[in-house]
């Protein structure tokens, strides 16, 4: 989510205001097919915003409709590129040809969508979604409430946007170190009774908005494939250290923790923890 609020406040500058002149697909899908009517419905509407649900740009426009996109693990917006790379899928010009934009996407897990703004709220993707940290609706009682009976792992259910929405898998982690909580202990465990908030889902509630709030600050994770939408490997390019992922087999960071940093793969996603100081 912090990369996808980077892209956001990269593109507003670029492209709000401006009229959609043309647009190119290059293939029929990216993880799923362009919905019927793609490109016609974006050419000549004017983008008026760009709003972010969790991890789904939402680029508003005054037809009435939403242009979704999701960068999946690899997408990237670039402005004023020549479109011409072998995984460059979408190339779009705004006030005919004063500006373009490209969306490249090497693994394609990216998702693009055009809706009716007035049906966002029934939308496939958008419906269902959890608070986002760093909002008023998330609160320790709703994340414990969430947490609540659930028996997988509190690392995989953290991940679940139901409960909250655009966290990612690096900072799932990261929250969990911070917070002094195994990943291996269920949901459930970690909410402990009904009734009071125990101290670990504070914890937890409390790392989850300062991991986010550091991580949008220093302009998105450390991941390899993430650049600024300018192209320019400025925004994203490794801003900050990270305290336990992709540290396998080093010393935790904890103050007198001693422990070393192990990795398990849960639900086929890495996670990166200490044993010693996380139970
Ligand atoms: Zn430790």
């Amino acid at each position: 989510m912090p990369e996808v609020e980077t892209v956001r406040r990269g593109l507003i500058p670029h492209w709000v205001g401006r009229r959609i002149s043309f647009v190119d697909l290059r293939r029929p899908d990216l993880r799923f097919p362009f919905p019927d009517g793609f490109d016609e419905g974006l050419t000549g509407a004017t983008v008026v915003g760009i709003g972010r649900a969790s991890k789904y740009l939402l680029i508003r426009l005054d037809n009435g409709l939403t242009w979704l996109s999701h960068l999946g693990m690899t997408g990237v917006w670039t402005i004023d590129a020549d479109g011409e790379g072998k995984h460059d899928h979408v190339y779009v010009e705004f006030d005919d040809g004063a500006l373009t934009a490209t969306y490249t996407d090497h693994r394609r897990f990216g998702i693009m969508d055009l809706f009716e703004t007035a049906d966002e709220t029934d939308h496939k993707l958008l419906a269902g979604l959890g608070p986002e940290p760093l909002t008023e609706e998330f609160t320790p009682e709703a994340l414990k409430a969430s947490l609540h009976g659930r028996r997988s792992p509190i690392k995989t259910v953290l991940l679940d946007q139901r409960v909250v929405a655009g966290l990612g898998n690096i900072y799932v982690s990261e929250i969990l170190h911070r917070a002094g909580i195994s990943p291996l202990k269920t949901a459930a465990q970690v909410a402990g009774k009904s009734g009071r908030i125990v101290v670990a889902v504070e914890r937890m509630w409390e790392q989850t908005n300062e991991v986010i709030f550091e991580a949008i600050e220093a302009g998105g994770s450390t991941i390899s494939d993430f650049r600024g939408v300018d192209g320019s490997g400025d925004l994203g390019y490794f801003p900050h250290q990270f305290t336990v992922f992709n540290r396998e087999g080093e010393g935790c960071k904890r103050e007198g923790c001693g422990g070393t940093v192990r990795r398990i793969v849960q639900s086929g996603r890495s996670t990166f923890y200490c044993s010693r100081c996380q139970n």
